[in-house]
C-alpha cells in the first residue's frame, strides 16, 4: 500500500518534487519519465491518488485516455519517432514500481530493436479453455 503522503507522483504534482512537465488540467498531469527507455517518454497520471489501475475510477481512466493521442502525437514529432508504445504496469509482477496510477507514452524508433513482446502459441485445447475460464468470471455463460 502506497498512501498518498508517502507518494512521489502525488510529490510531484503538488510540486515538492521536481519534474519536466508537458501538460496539466484539473484531473491529469504528463511529464517525462527520468529513466525513459527512449526520449519522449511520457507519464500521464491521475491527479486524483489510486495504486493501480484496477482501484481507478471509470471517468479517471477515460479522462487520461482522452489525452493519449494528442500526447503521444507531441511526443512523436519533438523527437522525431516513428510510433509509440502505450503501457500501464499493474501491481508488482507486472513490473509496476510507482503505486500512483499511470500510463507510459513510450516513443518508438523503426531502428530502437527494444523487444516489449514475445509470445508463445497455445497448447492444443488451451486457448479454448482460458477463454471458457475468462467468461465465466465475467459472468457470460458458454
Ligand atoms: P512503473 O514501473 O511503476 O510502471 O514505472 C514507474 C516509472 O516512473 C519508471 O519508468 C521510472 O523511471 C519513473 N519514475 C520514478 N520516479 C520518478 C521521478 O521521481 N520522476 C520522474 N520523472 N519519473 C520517475
Ligand atoms: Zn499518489
Amino acid at each position: 500500500m502506497t498512501h498518498k503522503d508517502d507518494c512521489i507522483f502525488c510529490k510531484i504534482i503538488a510540486g515538492q518534487v521536481p519534474s519536466e512537465q508537458v501538460f496539466e488540467d484539473e484531473q491529469v498531469l504528463a511529464f517525462l519519465d527520468i529513466n525513459p527507455i527512449n526520449p519522449g517518454h511520457l507519464l500521464l497520471i491521475p491527479k486524483e491518488h489510486s495504486e493501480t489501475l484496477l482501484e481507478t475510477s471509470t471517468e479517471v481512466l477515460c479522462q487520461l485516455m482522452s489525452h493519449v493521442p494528442n500526447l503521444a502525437r507531441a511526443a512523436i514529432s519533438a523527437v522525431g519517432a516513428d510510433s509509440f508504445n502505450l503501457g500501464v504496469n499493474v501491481g508488482r509482477a507486472a513490473g509496476q514500481v510507482v503505486f500512483h496510477t499511470h500510463f507510459h507514452i513510450i516513443p518508438r524508433f523503426a531502428t530502437d530493436s527494444h523487444r516489449l513482446w514475445g509470445g508463445q502459441p497455445y497448447g492444443a485445447g488451451k486457448m479454448q479453455e482460458v477463454g471458457s475460464e475468462i467468461r465465466q468470471e465475467l459472468g457470460i455463460r458458454n
